[in-house]
């Protein structure tokens, strides 16, 4: 691992004031960062630990389930309110690494973890997304887990996070502060396409620390649940992963919302394709068509194009399940 200078932040206040300066990065867990800096992708000058920051808490606050950014994996996936307000989360939790990691990994931490991209995690090999503009191995090469949604001439790989396909589909915001103020993030506007610069992958600036995420909390919550399909049955990521939540209402969808995961090169949701179902009863028709509009800009090789047919059953499986 190449040298660096670790510091440990005291506030909220002491991080600002050092974000966005050239070669540093925050550890919160440290289960993304430090991995990457062994293998030498990542290299910062200064690592500057937030770990003892309070920003834990998870609450309901005037309609909204309000989960900090430091609260751990496990105490999100365990806490009566995400249980009770936003049990997607929880499974989609659940789902993903291992106790241990879970133990230790934040939420906000969970949201900016780096793809695995076996080609972008081996610094032998191309990789736009590492090195901007040195090309992609992984195009010519093995990709039968790549993205086959939001993909580019320069990049397809997946976007591995479990936690952000559930927020996706639960219409979470993300709240961001810097020295310039506060703001929030709808979502569905948090994480950025490849295009011709897969190296910007979120819409977080340089210097924004991520604060807290809020969830809608309604009276009469939709059904819901999170349904991953991996190479095995734990301690694994997505091949192909659905969240979704659904209200019938005499018979016919009056709310519904899927984002798929393992499939595209950011957590995919596509509203017009929702649109299609409103109103109508759960037929196998209306769930073809449902299907034809979510994949529908979708690009696939010999080697994953699987993934579409996986995609399809899963979807089909979720909602059939939730009606
Ligand atoms: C073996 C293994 C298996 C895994 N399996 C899965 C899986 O199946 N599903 C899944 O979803 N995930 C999986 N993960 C990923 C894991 O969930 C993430 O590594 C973890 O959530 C990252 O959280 P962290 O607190 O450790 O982040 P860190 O490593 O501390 O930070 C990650 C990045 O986020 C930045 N950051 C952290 N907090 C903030 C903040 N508040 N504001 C701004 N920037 C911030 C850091 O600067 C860094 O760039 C796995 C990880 C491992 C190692
Ligand atoms: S798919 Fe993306 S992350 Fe993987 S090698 Fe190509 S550019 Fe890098």
């Amino acid at each position: 691992m190449a040298p660096f200078e670790y510091r440990r932040a005291g506030g909220v206040e002491e991080v600002l004031a050092q974000l966005g300066r050239p070669g540093l990065r925050l550890l919160a867990g440290g289960t993304t960062l430090v991995d990457l800096m062994k293998l030498g992708v990542e290299t910062p000058a200064t690592v500057l630990d937030i770990s003892a920051l309070a920003l834990d808490g998870i609450a309901v606050e005037d309609g909204w389930l309000r989960i900090g950014a430091l609260a751990t994996n496990t105490d999100v996936a365990q806490h009566a309110l995400v249980q009770a307000h936003a049990g997607l989360v929880s499974k989609a939790i659940l789902s993903g690494a291992s106790g241990q990691i879970r133990n230790v990994a934040t939420i906000g931490g969970n949201l900016l973890q780096r793809t695995r991209c076996v080609y972008f995690r081996g610094t032998d090999w191309r990789c736009n997304k590492r090195s901007p503009g040195a090309g992609c191995s992984a195009i010519d090469g093995l990709h039968p887990g790549h993205a086959v949604l939001g993909t580019s001439a320069a990049c397809h790989a997946v976007h591995p996070s479990d936690l952000a396909v559930a927020l996706l589909a639960a219409d979470a915001q993300v709240h961001v502060r810097s020295l310039r103020g506060v703001r929030r993030i709808p979502f569905d506007a948090f994480y950025v396409l490849p295009g011709a610069t897969p190296q910007i992958e979120h819409a977080l600036a340089e210097d924004e620390l991520i604060t807290h995420l809020s969830l809608p909390v309604t009276g009469a919550a939709p059904r819901s649940d999170y349904l991953k399909l991996r190479g095995r049955a734990s301690y694994e990521f997505a091949t192909v992963s659905v969240a979704a939540s659904l209200r019938m209402h005499g018979g016919q969808v009056a709310e519904v919302a899927v984002a798929l995961g393992g499939v595209g090169t950011v957590p995919w949701r596509m509203r017009s394709a929702e649109a299609l179902l409103h109103g109508q009863p759960l037929t196998d028709a209306a769930l073809d068509a449902f299907c034809d509009a979510l994949l529908d800009t979708a690009v696939a090789t010999e080697q994953n194009r699987y993934k579409l047919a996986m995609a399809r059953a899963a979807v089909c499986r979720v909602l059939g399940g939730l009606q």
